[in-house]
């Protein structure tokens, strides 16, 4: 369609450099061709141009003080990308491959992915390229100290609400909001991902991993199966992989397979158990390799390659973005997998996405996949509003309400544009369409 093509190129163009961006709009913008076509007021109104523009992008210098005494200098960034339904939310990711590109393409993302919640979010996402591998708790206080003496005074419980992501969980989010505290003087639900003693909420920590588990039950109740008996095998495994084991544990699948950029083990009896129980701290507390997995349990450590090639009924990578190449998904379908489901951002290359889709897996993206997680931050958005706290299964009920709404809305939309059970395109379609009649109804903003 021309005028999706002539919009891409003009992303492109405006922002050189940043593959991952382009990637994340490209998939969205393919997607809402038959939507445009129906509909091509959303082009008069300008909403495409809008909103694959950024409402506003924040870098600012991080320095900070390393245990040696040395001067180190890291670069923050956040990227408020849409309010037009709800304060901006997502999260902070601290890791060395952190750039402008990386934070837009994912708060891209998450404006799609939060209003696939149907709570008020709007999207946003911030980060460092800061590396907490190896580093003192001191200083890791010290650096979340400084980032957020610059940060506090763009975010704000109304205004934008941070969590974590990669590298940043529980500890990170204490730093950042004791010194938030301080520095603007109130107790408020500025972040998420609080301490259950602090204002945040039960299931926060679980929400990502037991979602994803949520959606892939949906996928497989589509066509008549369910997760019981299935096996899976997934990549990283800190607080999302090893949530979602625990969950898939539960209802009876069984996970072989946990990695890293290094390689992968394989566990053919499966993670459970003690086993479970020394994973769920390897990276989320002590940040270490996966290999460390191998050697406590007398298992084979594979150098050098991808879970992928392990046979699965279930791959669910829980890692990082563009972990899984075409060669990946070809080796999959080829070892009879049945379904794949994105609990990781964007972790599928756009070709394997395609592949999958083309052969009649079950595909779950991202977006609906791991919206679990910022579904749960909503929800403690709103207990703290509320200045009260749920049970624990009060708030799992919930999660579990909106994972099955969300695979509803995505393969209704699908179906409505005439495009079967993509999923892709359904949640694309179903977030687009909630964000697009709010920024119509509000004017050229
Ligand atoms: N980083 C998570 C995500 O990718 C959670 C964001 C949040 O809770 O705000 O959705």
């Amino acid at each position: 369609m021309a005028y999706v093509n002539d919009l891409m190129e003009r992303v492109v163009k405006r922002n050189p450099g940043e593959p991952e961006f382009h990637q994340a709009v490209h998939e969205v913008l393919e997607s809402l061709e038959p939507v445009i076509q129906r509909h091509p007021d959303y082009i008069t109104s300008g909403v495409l141009e809008r909103m694959v523009e950024p409402e506003r992008q924040i870098i600012f210098r991080v320095p900070w003080v390393n245990d040696a005494g040395e001067v180190v200098v890291n670069r923050g960034f956040r990227v408020q990308f849409n309010s037009a339904i709800g304060p901006y939310k997502g999260g902070l990711r601290f890791h060395p491959s952190v750039y402008i590109g990386i934070i837009k393409f994912l708060g891209f993302e998450q404006i799609f992915k939060n209003a696939l919640t149907g709570l008020p979010m709007g999207g946003a996402k911030g980060g460092s390229d800061f590396d907490p591998r190896g580093k003192s708790d001191g200083e890791i206080m010290r650096f979340c100290q400084s980032f957020v003496t610059e940060l506090y005074r763009y975010i704000g419980p109304d205004t934008d609400v941070p969590a974590g992501d990669i590298g940043v969980g529980g500890r990170e989010i204490g730093y950042l909001f004791g010194q938030y505290k301080r520095i603007v003087n109130a107790f408020s639900g500025v972040l998420t991902g609080k301490g259950t003693t602090w204002g945040g909420s039960l299931a926060r920590p679980e929400a990502t991993g037991y979602g994803a588990m949520y959606f892939v039950e949906e996928m497989l109740a589509s066509r008549g199966d369910s997760v019981q008996g299935k096996t899976i095998t997934i990549s990283g495994y800190g607080n999302v992989g090893t949530y979602l084991i625990e969950k898939a544990n539960q209802m009876g699948g069984k996970v072989v397979t946990i990695g890293d950029e290094y390689g992968y083990v394989r566990d053919p009896e499966g993670i459970k158990g003690e086993k479970l129980d020394f994973l769920m701290d390897l990276w989320c507390v002590y940040r270490r390799p996966a290999q460390d997995y191998a050697r406590e349990f007398g298992l084979e450590w594979v150098e050098g390659c991808s879970p992928w090639e392990v046979p699965c009924d279930i791959a669910i990578p829980t890692a990082t973005q563009n972990e899984v190449a075409l060669a990946d998904a070809q080796k999959l379908v080829a070892n009879g997998c049945l379904c794949v489901a994105e609990a990781a951002n964007m972790p599928c290359m756009a070709d394997a996405v395609n592949y999958f889709l083309e052969k009649g897996i079950l595909f779950g993206p991202a977006k609906a996949v791991n919206a679990g997680g910022v579904a749960v931050s909503g929800l403690e958005m709103s207990q703290n509003s509320m200045r009260y706290a749920w049970t624990f299964e009060e708030v799992d009920s919930r999660l579990k309400g909106i994972m099955k709404e969300i695979h509803r809305k995505s393969s209704e939309a699908a179906k409505e544009y005439g495009l079967g059970n993509n999923l892709v395109a359904g949640a694309n379609i179903a977030g687009f369409l909630k964000v697009a009649d709010a920024m119509k109804a509000q004017g050229v903003v």
